[in-house]
């Protein structure tokens, strides 16, 4: 039994290890590092592309839970994530590259895996589970396109925020904490007033952006909003978003500053920092010349500057089954963000599903019923749900997912108990899961 997997990002390598680990030989092709996409820039597989953040821990909230399943039902990249993790309060934040490097050998060392490299321009014979992302490359796009035709690809736009090093920030205008001191003081905190805001923001509403073919404001996706499309929204957008002071007290005054950047550490050293909802794409010497009227960022180094890319995805629920897998061609599965899940741990847990269920079906066992009461099967769900009309890139939210039977006071007791409710089915169907 045999299966390829294009793509070997987060969810290709998901699906690859679950096909591997039971049983299953897997052909891996990936482009990497013969070419690469704009946004990826090592040779390493499941490489972010922007955050190093894999968002919040915490059980009262959605994405919490989808990684707590994860990592209950044997998934590799949790279990990368989980082994190079850097302290980021409430989220799971991991070694950018620690990470990587990790899903690398582990996908390289497992005997059922060979690693094809090179851009695939042909669609494989025999069972294939299609994991691009959403920056597959133009060869392989239009063959999608032939083969799904007009209901192939949605485009969205995504943007990725800069580093910068960390010995380059101004700690005499800045100060180690988390909100509300909450867990352990992770992020840099750089303070602005009231005249330093004002005179930013001035300046960010019309720096000059870098040409996007087709791009207009409203095509981007609400969740990784450049930084300067939500300061055209109004004068304090920002600091109602990433710039928000609530429960960051300055040391030095005692106070809650008019608006704080927040920069949070990027790799295992804490020599590197990303600008926390900085995604951007003003062209380069205008994200020096801007970002650096941060005043604690006025001599900053930027390790990399922030970009804009195409976001490519299918309009899955008129394709796509539960399952991920192509209704009209059943040897075919899609997994990851171009299945329409929004963020690296919806794109890594389509791949675990696409993974397990291949398995199975290759091997004549029946699918199993992740409910909607899952966060993982919520997703495949959402996905493949042919009521949605007007189908965009979703993050795993409670909203899909059905209510409580009872009331429950507060909206943090109330997800908690979603979340207990989901874990007690995914502890009841583990065994059946995990078994080879
Ligand atoms: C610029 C940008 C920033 C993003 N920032 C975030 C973020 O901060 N947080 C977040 O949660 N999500 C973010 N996302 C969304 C999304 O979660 C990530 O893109 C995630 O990596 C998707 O996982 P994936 O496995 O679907 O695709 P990818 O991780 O992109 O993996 C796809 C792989 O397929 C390979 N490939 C492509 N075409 C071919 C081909 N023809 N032949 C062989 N190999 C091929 C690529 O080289 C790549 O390694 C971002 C997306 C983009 C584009």
């Amino acid at each position: 039994m045999h299966v390829t997997v294009i793509g070997a990002g987060l969810a290709g390598s998901e699906a690859a290890w679950q096909l591997a680990q039971r049983g299953i030989d897997v052909t891996l092709r990936e482009m990497k590092p013969e070419k690469k996409t704009p946004a990826h820039e090592t040779e390493y597989f499941a490489e972010l592309c922007c955050s190093n953040s894999l968002r919040s821990d915490q059980l009262e909230n959605a994405v919490g839970l989808l990684k707590e399943e994860l990592r209950r039902l044997g998934s590799l990249i949790l279990q990368c994530a989980d082994a190079t993790r850097v302290e980021a309060g409430g989220a799971l934040a991991v070694d950018r590259h620690g990470f990587a490097r990790m899903v690398t050998e582990q996908i390289r060392s497992h005997p059922r895996i060979t690693v094809v490299p090179g851009e695939v321009t042909e669609i494989p014979e025999g069972e294939v589970v299609i994991a691009s992302g959403p920056l597959t490359s133009d060869a392989l796009a239009e063959r999608l396109q032939a083969l799904l035709g007009a209901d192939t690809a949605l485009h969205f736009y995504d943007a990725a925020a800069p580093l910068v090093t960390a010995e380059s920030v101004d700690m005499d205008k800045a100060w180690f904490g988390s909100r509300y001191d909450r867990g352990t003081a992770d992020y840099v905190n750089c303070p602005m007033t009231e005249e330093e805001y004002d005179a930013f923001w001035k300046e960010l509403t019309c720096a000059q952006e870098a040409p996007v073919h087709g791009f207009e404001d409203k095509m981007v996706f609400e969740g990784c909003m450049p930084v300067e499309v939500m300061a055209r929204r109004g004068h304090d957008t920002l600091c109602y978003g990433p710039l928000k002071p609530r429960g960051l007290k300055d040391p030095r005054t005692g106070k809650e500053p008019y608006a704080v950047v927040q920069l949070r550490r990027d790799n295992a050293d804490g020599t590197v920092y990303n600008l926390v909802g900085f995604q951007t794409h003003l062209k380069f010497p205008e994200q020096r010349r801007v970002f650096s009227m941060i005043p604690a960022l006025h001599d900053a180094e930027f390790l990399r500057y922030g970009v804009m890319h195409r976001n490519t995805f299918l309009n899955s629920p008129r394709l796509l089954d539960r399952y991920y897998r192509l209704q009209s061609q059943p040897r075919f599965s899609f997994a990851g963000q171009m299945t329409g899940v929004e963020g690296y741990v919806e794109s890594a847990a389509s791949g675990f599903l696409v993974g397990v269920e291949t398995a199975r079906r290759l091997q004549g066992k029946p699918p199993i019923d992740f409910p909607r009461e899952t966060a993982i099967g919520a997703l495949g769900l959402y996905v493949s749900n042919p009521s949605v009309t007007v189908f965009q890139p979703m993050n795993i939210n409670f909203g899909i997912m059905p209510p409580l039977d009872h009331r429950v006071k507060g909206k943090r007791n109330k997800n908690a108990e979603l979340s207990a409710r989901s874990l007690a089915i995914i502890d009841q169907i583990k065994q059946e899961v995990r078994e080879a």
